[in-house]
């Protein structure tokens, strides 16, 4: 096992790391999640040095057990903050999807979150159209220096 995670893990945080970069996309509806996708990166970390330790100092496969302890303890004193996944919509109990689940921090179904209502392509146009605005802000401002 200790072999297993010191030449897999590091991968698997990389993968992680990157999860979180998906999520940054979803930033001001999903920062809880992606900041549980971080703390779970640094977890994976902490598991993977430890392998990587063990192996090189040649120590007894049996303080693996550390790493696992110190992961332990943290879950048991953040489990919302690492895990901060619903199954199932706070509001209706309806099914979640995955975007729903590990995406939005809200934890509701499509009907009861109000950002569901708007659709993907209209919410990044509206992201656009404010950029538009404060940049358009910005130079009226200018002009109303030079004025
Ligand atoms: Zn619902």
């Amino acid at each position: 096992m200790i072999d297993f995670i010191a030449d897999n893990f590091y991968y698997v945080f990389l993968g992680w790391i990157i999860l979180s970069l998906v999520q940054r996309r979803y930033r001001g509806r999903g920062d809880k999640k992606r900041t549980a996708t971080l703390i779970q990166s640094i977890l994976i970390f902490i598991l993977y040095m430890g392998a990587v330790f063990i192996r090189e100092e040649g120590l007894e496969k049996k303080w693996i057990v550390i790493p696992f302890v110190i992961i332990a303890v943290v879950l048991y004193f953040f489990r919302s903050k690492v895990i901060p996944y619903e199954l199932k919509c706070r509001n209706c109990g309806a099914k979640l999807n995955m975007n729903q689940i590990f995406l939005y921090d809200a934890n509701l179904c499509a009907d009861c979150d109000p950002h569901e209502q708007v659709s993907e392509d209209e919410s990044d146009d509206a992201e656009e159209t404010e950029e538009d605005h404060s940049t358009e802000s910005l130079k009226e401002t200018e002009i109303e220096d030079r004025e």
